[in-house]
């Protein structure tokens, strides 16, 4: 098989083998965690024993619930949708979150619930501007805790006591699915009452995800049926996903700190091989406040999904845009909000790093990257 080298981690990351080979050694003669027979009853070990991984891994409290999802897609709908607060009032969010949460705000605001997004700056959040959204009447807040797109790093926990000084019943919610495993973080660090978490971008398969709601947080759950997840996620759990995740957090936890090295370093090695390569390259916001993997990039000149094309024929993946947009020729939301005009925001690709690239490979790359440039620039 071809050598390929990975540089869309947030996009999603490939299952080790090693991970595959243990998850399906663990699943082995366990049923339906709903059963009461043995088989049943070792899979509902199983994804008790998963459910305590994931709340070690974000250091929630015992009595939080961690409700398993198909995804962070999900997870944030139920949490949007899903709390009790939102039906007479008021809520706030950012202009640069996922589709999974603008799209939930757009149907809630036909619906007729107040939504008010807040401007972002060419650097990053407004914070003045998101201030100026908030008022005693908001019920409830929505702020990612990191852009997958262009690797920002929201300062939500800062976000969270601006806003609880004003509205001090104010429910807290993060789209933390980029923060978790790029950076040393917790619930209680995002001062949040509601995480979304995504498991491949962790390490498990696709396909799992989790809520996290602290214990004072009311949700009506989305989906109904059977008793699962404590009555707020109804469906035969999703065992060999949720068991992929315990095991993905587990596996992670005691090298976190030399992976967020390595992908700083893996990332400062690609950002000084194109540079040198590629002067008119430009690289878009500030390395101190962006994730430690992400490399947001305009290649004045090049359009981005012809340079995506090149590079995924010489084997290397990136991102033109979100991963979940890509397929669409409009230029995405995010650097839009930027104040990218569209002209620029079709010139710029996403790079981003697991932090298991060699650096051989990243020297390739970046060869690749400017080979692919040259052919490209009109
Ligand atoms: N939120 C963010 C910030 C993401 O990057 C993604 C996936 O790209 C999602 C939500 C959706 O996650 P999932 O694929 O688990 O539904």
């Amino acid at each position: 098989m071809e050598h390929r080298i990975n540089l869309d981690a947030n996009a999603g990351l490939m299952p080790h083998p090693q991970h595959v080979a243990r998850v399906l050694e663990k699943i082995k003669g366990a049923l339906n965690p709903s059963s009461l027979h043995r088989p049943g009853q070792r899979a509902r070990a199983l994804v008790e024993e998963a459910r305590e991984a994931v709340r070690e891994f974000i250091a929630a409290q015992r009595g939080d619930k961690i409700i398993f999802t198909s995804g962070a897609t999900e997870a944030n709908s139920l949490a949007l949708y899903g709390s009790n607060v939102l039906q007479t009032s008021s809520i706030v969010s950012t202009s640069i979150e996922h589709h999974s949460v603008l799209e939930v705000l757009h149907d809630l605001n036909a619906r007729g619930l107040d939504v008010k997004l807040a401007k972002v700056t060419p650097f990053g959040i407004d914070l003045d501007n998101l201030a100026a959204q908030i008022s005693s009447t908001t019920k409830f807040l929505s702020v990612m805790a990191a852009n997958n797109e262009t690797g920002i790093i929201l300062p939500v926990a800062k976000i969270a006591e601006l806003a609880r000084n004003v509205a001090p019943k104010i429910i807290v919610h993060s789209d933390a699915v980029q923060l978790f495993g790029r950076a040393k973080t917790s619930i209680d660090l995002l001062k949040a009452d509601l995480i979304s978490l995504s498991g491949h971008k962790l390490g498990a398969f696709a396909g799992v995800g989790c809520l996290v709601a602290r214990e004072h947080v009311d949700l009506t759950p989305q989906v109904r049926g059977g008793p699962q997840e404590g009555r707020m996620r109804a469906g035969t759990e999703n065992l060999i996903g949720i068991v992929s995740m315990g095991e993905a957090v587990r596996e992670l936890s005691p090298k976190l700190d030399q992976l967020i090295a390595k992908m700083r370093t893996g990332r400062d090695q690609l950002w000084h091989e194109i540079e040198k390569r590629c002067p008119k390259v430009e690289r878009l916001f500030n390395e101190a406040t962006t994730l430690p993997n992400t490399l947001s990039l305009r290649f004045p000149g090049s359009r981005s999904d012809d340079l995506l094309v090149a590079l995924d024929l010489k084997g290397i993946s990136v991102s033109a845009g979100s991963a979940c947009a890509s397929g669409k020729p409009e230029p995405s939301h995010v650097l839009l909000a930027h104040q990218l005009s569209h002209a620029q925001a079709k010139e710029v690709i996403r790079i981003s790093l697991s932090g298991d690239e060699l650096p051989e490979e990243l020297v390739r790359a970046a060869e690749q990257i400017a080979q692919c440039n040259a052919a490209n620039e009109r």
